[in-house]
């Protein structure tokens, strides 16, 4: 269930004593300004335009009408936490495009100084413009030359580690040049790069 709307807070609030009641004459007067917001369970995302403002004696509790009004609705800033939403929201956005830059950038890096044992997924697509997945593993580099073994499964959708029935078949074997690897980068047929994978992972497995 998802809960969200619009409520409305006391942002600020200001007691002036040089205002006389109307009504009992005391100048002890409470301005409240209110500003309304959007949230989602109950996170304020971003205010809403309008504020308002209310006015009290605090001796009689009669409400008044009064110039100041104006003078403290003006001065009171929509408080920044009403933004926590968006603040929320653009930076998950920015860490996203950041990360999604940075692991570019690695990928990049890898194809361009292959090691020995860096696992690639690699993506294919048939006539059909349908993409399967499959990994092959750096065995061993001379020169330009890349020889690689490929994993035994074929997958159907993204997937960033081994089925655990998956390994690498030793006999299945293949190579690239240094530069077809960078090519394949530039095509996109390389979906990602592992490096330092975990001694647990199965990209160890090898038969
Ligand atoms: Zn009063």
């Amino acid at each position: 269930m998802l809960i969200y709307g619009k409520r409305k807070i006391r942002i600020k609030k200001y007691d002036d004593f040089h205002i006389q009641c109307e009504n009992c004459s005391a100048c002890k007067q409470r301005f409240s300004v209110y500003q309304a917001y959007y949230h989602l369970f109950f996170i304020p995302i971003y205010p809403a335009s309008q504020k308002s403002i209310k006015t009290i004696c605090l001796n009689c509790k009669d409400s008044f009408n009064e110039q100041k009004v104006l003078h403290y609705l003006a001065k009171t800033k929509t408080p920044f936490y009403l933004y926590t939403g968006l603040i929320l929201f653009a930076s998950l956005f920015i860490s996203v495009i950041y990360s999604n830059i940075n692991t570019q950038n690695k990928k990049q890096e890898y194809a361009e100084n292959p090691k020995v044992n860096d696992v690639y997924l690699m993506n294919k697509k048939d006539e059909d413009d349908n993409s399967s997945y499959f990994f092959v593993k750096i065995k061993r580099i001379s020169g330009d030359t890349v020889e690689v073994i490929h994993n035994a499964y074929e997958y159907s959708r993204f997937i960033s580690k081994f089925d655990t029935a998956d390994y690498f078949d030793k006999s299945e074997r293949s190579l690239f040049l240094k530069s077809e690897l960078k090519a394949y980068i530039h095509d996109r047929k390389i979906t990602s790069i592992k490096r330092d994978y975990e001694k647990t992972s199965r990209f160890n497995v090898e038969k």
